[in-house]
Formats: C-alpha cells, structure tokens, sequence
C-alpha cells in the first residue's frame, strides 16, 4: 500500500433479505470512495443513502426487487459520482455469509459457483438467497466486472476436527453436513491483522481472543491468523448472548417448546428473533440496554449480567484452547462503543493476566487502541472492524492473482 500503487476500486456489495449495502473502495490504499444502502426493498417505500465526496444523499422511492435496488444503486453513482467508467471497477466483492466445507476463499463466481451456492441454501435460509440475488443481479448489470464471492465462514474453514466436530450421529455429520463453521470471517481477518499491527508482533506469532460484539455477536480464538475455535456453529444461532438470538442453549429446550405446543418453526424464529438482548430486556440495542442499567431497571441489569458472564466464560475457555494468550480484542458496534461491557467482561478475568486500564477504556474517541495497564499479562485492544475492506481487498487479491 502506498501512493504509487494502482487504483483498485472495488464495490462491495451487502445484499440482505430487505436491503443492499454498498462500498466503493480502493482496495490498494484502502480509501472508501463511497457507500450506500437501499433499505426496506419490497416494502411501499423505500430509502436510498448515497455518500460521496462528503455529501450524503438521501430519497425515497418504490424499490421492488433486488434488481430495482441495484438500478437505484447505479442510478446514485450516475448523479452524485464517481462515475464507474472513470474509476474503472476492477471486481465487484459480494459477501456471502455461508460457504460451507465447499468454500473456504473467495472465489470468482462462474455458474459452477453460483449453483453451490444455492446448494447451501438449507444451512442459511435467511441470508444466502438474499446474497446470491445480490450476485446474480450485479452480474447482469457489470457483465464485464468480475464477480467475487466472499465468505463469512472460509476464514473458520481450517478449524481442527475437534472444534467443528458435534457429538451427533454419523450419518448426520456426512449426509447433512452438519459440523460448526463459524461466521464473522471477514471481521476476523481484518481484525486479527490489525491487532497484531497494534502489538507489533507478525500475525504469525500472535495468540488473540477476538470478540465480535455487534447485532450478531461471536468470539473467535485465533492463533498465527488462524482461527483455532469460535462460538457461531451450524447456523449464526449458537454462541454469545445477541441482539435477538439466544446463543448457546441446551438443545433439548427446542423439543420441550415443541412440547408445550409450538411449532417448530415458531420456536426456532423466537430463538433467533425473540430472545437474547431482546428477550431479556426488551430492546435488542445495547445502547438502550445501557441506560436501562443506568437506572437499575432489573430486566436490563440481568442482560447486561448474562451477557457479560458469557462474555468471560469463552474468554477463559478460548485462553485454554489457545494455551497462550497475548491480547483480547474487542470490536463491532458494541464491542467499540460500550466501555461499560468491555469492563465487565475485562475485571472478571484477573485469573488470565489481564489488567484494564479504566482511564483508557472510558477515554472518548474511537481508533485502535490499548486500554489494558502496563503490568495486564494479556493486552486488551479496541480494533474497530472494516469488513468492507476487507471484502474489497480479498476481492481484489483474486482477480489480480
Ligand atoms: P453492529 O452490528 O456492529 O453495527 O453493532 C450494532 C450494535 O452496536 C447495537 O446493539 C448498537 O446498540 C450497538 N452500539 C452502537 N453504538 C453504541 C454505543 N455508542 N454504545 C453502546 N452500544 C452501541
């Protein structure tokens, strides 16, 4: 990366199952040239956000598909810049968020890819449709852009047996593929380099708990930039407290709601849509859960407390896993802005070394930073995650390869 390299913009694309999100960035000196998003797709109206050259541009209009949306998208850059033809689009990133065994890098999407991609549909109804309409639109519209496929799982693709590995049947494990994958790839990669730049160590040389703390949420142990463990398994659904999935529950719990009535399908949206911050307390923003602790409201200060305990117990589990721990890493909306989480999480885990510094952590402004003392064992880090750079930069790598 420097002045003199090449331009290599890529537009990194979100397709979700109602909206698109999108960013142009230059893969080679990272710069983001613009975002946007399209949200609400399908419904009576829906918003468009453009940003660029420091302006954002907001409107309102019917966008029915997710080809209306990428029309609109391709509409944003005609009016408002820059102009695709003259930054010259070197690919188009998509994030896919499951790959499967099949996946585990980021491939050029040809028709073989875009099949196995539908093939994994039933390990990821909510989201894999909603991507692969994502590429199959940007294909007809950039038809001489490479398309490139990133996954949220190739990163955990190299996890040993005894990680991924469910004590479940046989038959179940080869017919159905049924083993953890783990998510937030993308974040971790990015971070985890990041981190070990804030160390100074080579990535090579680096043991980190990583806690991805957003609306999802997952931890992942990562050693010389691999990831070893992580708390997201067959589906985004098991793991740390979120926004409104459960994390991790006793399986039997499914078959006893099941029991009282429910279907099964009901059971499994309320454990994905219902529960977690949301089921505890009521509100799936950490922010609002923050001042309901604030005022001592008791269902607020008993999510705050689960999540933070559950925080702590994969924190001492993956120091094991590891067998050395250099630093914790918090990142993602929640794990960059709520220093009252990274607190509670941080004083419970004296027995591993680690030491914060509450100045540090409580300090206003965002960026990369240490905010353990200097005698903490272990470092603790804020590494604010760019999951789009990281799409575009592995998007570029594979068509420059
Ligand atoms: P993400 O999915 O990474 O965008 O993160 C979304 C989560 O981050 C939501 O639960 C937000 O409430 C939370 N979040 C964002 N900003 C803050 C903040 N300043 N303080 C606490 N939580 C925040």
């Amino acid at each position: 990366m420097n002045d003199t390299s090449p331009a290599q913009p890529v537009l990194v694309v979100n397709a979700g199952s109602s909206s698109l999100k999108y960013q142009l960035v230059d893969a080679a000196t990272g710069s983001p040239l613009a975002k946007g998003s399209v949200e609400r797709i399908g419904e009576r109206r829906s918003t468009t956000t453009h940003e660029s050259s420091g302006e954002t541009h907001t409107g309102q209009q019917t966008v029915a598909s997710h080809r209306e949306a990428l029309a609109a998208v391709a509409e944003s850059f005609r009016r408002f810049g820059p102009s695709f033809d003259e930054v010259g689009l070197l690919a188009v990133g998509h994030r896919v968020v499951h790959g499967g065994d099949r996946f585990s890098d980021p491939v050029v999407v040809t028709d073989d890819v875009l099949a196995a991609i539908e093939e994994l549909e039933p390990l990821a109804p909510l989201h894999n449709p909603a991507n692969l309409e994502g590429i199959r639109v940007s294909r007809e519209r950039f038809p001489d852009v490479p398309q490139v496929a990133v996954f949220d799982t190739a990163f955990h693709h190299a996890m040993p047996a005894h990680s991924y590995t469910y004590a479940v049947p046989k038959a179940w494990r080869e017919e159905h593929l049924v083993r953890r994958y783990g998510f937030h790839g993308t974040s971790f990669a990015y971070v985890s380099r990041r981190a070990a730049a804030v160390l100074g160590h080579r990535i090579e040389d680096a043991n980190l708990v990583v806690l991805h703390l957003g609306n999802g949420a997952s931890a992942a142990a990562i050693a010389g930039g691999r990831s070893v463990d992580t708390s997201m398994g067959l589906t985004p659904l098991e793991g740390l407290v979120m926004g409104t999935r459960s994390g991790d529950i006793d399986p039997g719990l499914f078959s006893f709601m099941v029991r009282t009535g429910m279907s099964a399908d009901a059971v499994d949206a309320a454990l994905n849509r219902e529960s977690g911050l949301k089921g505890l307390s009521g509100t799936n923003d950490f922010r609002e859960v923050d001042e309901l602790v604030a005022t001592n409201d008791p269902d607020g200060k008993l999510a705050f407390d689960v999540t933070a305990y559950r925080l702590r117990k994969y924190v001492g589990a993956y120091a094991v896993a590891l067998g050395r721990l250099d630093a914790l890493v918090f990142t993602a909306g929640i794990g960059e802005h709520a220093p009252r989480l990274r607190a509670a999480v941080c004083h419970g885990l004296g027995i591993l070394g680690i030491e914060l510094d509450d100045e540090a952590n409580l300090a206003p402004g965002g960026g990369e930073r240490r905010i353990s003392t200097k005698a903490s064992s272990v470092a603790v880090l804020v590494v604010p995650t760019n999951e789009e750079l990281e799409i575009a930069r592995q998007a570029a790598a594979v068509v420059t390869a």
